[in-house]
């Protein structure tokens, strides 16, 4: 079964893939409920979440912007088959804060964790970070080894910059970037235009997962100046794209998640986005939000 079949209405209502798709539906309107505006600390409590998924079914956990805040005793992360990290490991991706994150992610039970970098994880960023090391550190040469960290850490760590991994038991394709639109001067900025939209180019019509690091415009984006900073070239390559789902952090403010239906020339295709802004940390950099759970069903 194709994934666009998967997300077809079943208008005879005899499929139980479509059905079963319903179900975790239904699930998420909850959860986009509970996340509209001023968002309570905790969107859900760990007993909310059934302790496993469905057979067959994997599941997702989602956390962001971690920022060396959290660690084993003070952040709950419930088990799962694939972890979804979204960048901002570090507070400003010194080795030590990257091996610290490292060890809390290789820590973690999930076969899978996929991670992307943020603004904040500075040495991963190699061309960035040999520019401007000096104001931030003292070692012009830790760009090579904070990266070496992330890639060779094991543990089911995949780093993803601007790339997929397929997950071979279920062959979900999930694509991941770490740039965000330029804000100051961060890592992995970059231009909003053309810049921007040669990154979003290159991510594959048949992703399924969707992370980068930031939203895109109008989606879980808002700030307390009441703009909605999120990329707006983004926004244009998902609409194309339209993937299952597209799990950013980077507002952390806009924690929660968003179900989007797109409109499509054909009435009965009707085909939806799940948002996730998966920040584990508020604004105020405090690790309260916890981490976001999805289940999905075998592909095939
Ligand atoms: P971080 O520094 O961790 O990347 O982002 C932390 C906070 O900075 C966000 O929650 C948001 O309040 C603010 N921020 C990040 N990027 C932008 C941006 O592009 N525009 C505005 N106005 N605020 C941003
Ligand atoms: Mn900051
Ligand atoms: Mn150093
Ligand atoms: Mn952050
Ligand atoms: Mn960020």
């Amino acid at each position: 079964m194709s994934l666009s079949n998967l997300l077809l209405p079943d208008e005879a209502g005899s499929s139980s893939k479509a059905t079963k798709f319903r179900f975790i539906i239904q699930r998420f309107f909850i959860l986009t409920t509970m996340s509209q505006k001023n968002l309570p600390e905790h969107v859900y409590t760990s007993s909310k979440i059934p302790d496993k998924p469905a057979p067959d079914w994997t599941r997702f956990v989602c956390v962001s912007d971690t920022h060396n805040k959290v660690n084993l005793k003070t952040y709950n992360v419930p088990e799962g088959d694939v972890l979804i990290h979204s960048g901002d490991l570090t507070e400003v991706g010194k080795l030590d804060q990257i091996k610290t994150a490292v060890d809390w992610i290789k820590s973690l039970p999930h076969k899978y964790k996929i991670v992307i970098a943020g603004n904040h994880d500075l040495t991963l960023d190699k061309p960035f970070y040999e520019e401007s090391w000096n104001g931030f550190h003292h070692d012009k040469e830790d760009a090579d080894e904070a990266i070496n960290m992330v890639r060779n850490a094991g543990h089911g760590i995949v780093y993803l910059e601007d790339e997929s991994f397929t997950i071979p038991e279920n062959g979900y394709q999930i694509y991941g970037s770490p740039y965000t639109p330029r804000f100051y001067d961060w890592a992995f900025n970059g231009d909003r235009g053309s810049f921007l939209n040669e990154k979003w180019s290159k991510i594959p019509p048949t992703t399924h997962i969707l992370m980068t690091h930031g939203p895109p415009s109008g989606i879980l984006d808002l700030v307390a100046t009441g703009e909605n900073v999120g990329c707006v070239d983004l926004l244009q390559r998902i609409q194309e794209i339209k993937p299952l789902i597209h799990v950013f952090g980077h507002i952390h403010e806009g924690y929660g998640v968003l179900k989007k239906n797109w409109e499509t020339e054909n009435n009965d295709d009707i085909k939806s986005t799940i948002f996730i802004n998966a920040s584990s940390v508020t604004r105020r950099y405090k690790p309260q939000n916890n981490p976001i759970v999805f289940d999905l069903p075998p592909l095939n």
